[in-house]
């Protein structure tokens, strides 16, 4: 019998086109007002439409036991994202249902949009952008935006797996930074290839990095992983660069830091309460801040709706999906 697919937003076209060609009937959901992601409401009256046997879900979709229940007949929840802590995975396991990630084929372009983050606070290319276009620029002075140069710094990386290592490689070799990481799992191939040290404790290495950078997923173990005690553990004149999940900052805390100088400055592409902000953040001047777009680049995203499809496909085969996080 026909597969049915709901996909709960727009993605890519060849996901679908993939998905159609194997004989799935998908589903869109059609756009919100201003691009906003689905309500938890929304999600569960299109999921009650028909009978599907699968969701392509994104990773603003509440993937929880209420919609499960909601939705008997779905077997696999195959997420657009490399993150998957929006899928109680427990409670999918227990119903039997699959879980999958798309992960690796986002992991050049988040990489390269920290490095970017990280340019744009030492250069300070945003406030000068501002001023510019705004008609300050009066004439070439000598003491306007004086920025700091990234190269030959110490960078701290949090969390060095698909995209810290890529994060790594352009900062070893395209910036002579020194790299120390702290993981769970020591990476013996950044070490060799570039230098990278590990530091066995978080608090042994946010004193001695210039650029601090997340890349882990969220999880228990890296909620507020950077709070306000790790913030004053920070160099005054470091940044701080998160391209992981919101919760592994105190946001709150974050401001506080920001607005006392505890650290230099920050650069976020996400936020603890998303897509609110915590009071103060946008304010801040000395805060760099973009609309959890990391991985928005055609190739990545083409990629991921690849991926989301072939798990589906591989699954209603009768295969294990390659990127199935709930074995
Ligand atoms: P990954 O699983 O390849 O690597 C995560 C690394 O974190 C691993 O090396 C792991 O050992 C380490 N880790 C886990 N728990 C830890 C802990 N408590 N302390 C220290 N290290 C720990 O994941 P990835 O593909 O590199 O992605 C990392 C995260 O980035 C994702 O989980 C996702 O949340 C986020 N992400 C964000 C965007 C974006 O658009 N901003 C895009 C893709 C991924």
């Amino acid at each position: 019998m026909t597969k049915r697919i709901l996909i709960t937003r727009e993605i890519p076209k060849n996901g679908l086109t993939l998905l159609r060609e194997h004989g799935f009937e998908v589903d869109v959901c059609p756009g919100t007002t201003g691009d906003a992601p689905l309500s938890q409401e929304e999600l569960l009256s299109h999921l009650r439409q028909n009978s599907y046997d699968g969701i392509i879900s994104l990773l603003t979709d509440k993937i929880d036991a209420t919609l499960m229940e909601a939705a008997p007949s779905v077997k696999i929840v195959a997420n657009y994202a490399a993150g998957f802590n929006n899928i109680d995975l427990a409670e999918a396991k227990k119903r039997g249902i699959v879980a999958t990630n798309t992960p690796g084929v986002s992991s050049l372009a988040v990489a390269e949009h920290a490095i970017a983050l990280m340019l744009a606070l030492t250069t300070r290319i945003v406030e000068a952008d501002l001023f510019t276009k705004k008609g300050k620029y009066k004439g070439w002075s000598p003491m306007a935006f004086i920025g700091t140069d990234l190269s030959g710094k110490t960078l701290g990386l949090i969390g060095v797996g698909s995209i810290g290592i890529e994060v790594a490689r352009i900062a070893a070799q395209g910036f002579a930074m020194k790299i120390l990481y702290y993981d769970v799992v020591p990476n013996e191939k950044i070490e060799k290839d570039y230098h990278a040290q590990r530091i066995t404790t978080v608090e042994e290495m946010l004193p001695q990095a210039d650029v601090v950078s997340l890349h882990v997923p969220l999880l228990d173990s890296t909620h507020h992983l950077i709070n306000a005690a790790r913030l004053n553990m920070m160099k005054k004149s470091a940044f701080l660069v998160n391209t992981s999940r919101g919760p592994v900052v105190d946001e709150n805390a974050l401001v506080t830091a920001l607005k006392e100088r505890v650290i230099a400055g920050a650069a976020l592409d996400v936020f603890e309460f998303e897509p609110e902000l915590a009071p103060g953040l946008a304010s801040l001047e000395n805060v760099i801040l973009t609309p959890h777009i990391a991985s928005a680049r055609d190739h990545a995203r083409a990629e991921m709706a690849r991926i989301a499809a072939q798990n589906i496909i591989d699954f209603f085969d009768g295969k294990k999906p390659q990127n199935q996080v709930n074995p």
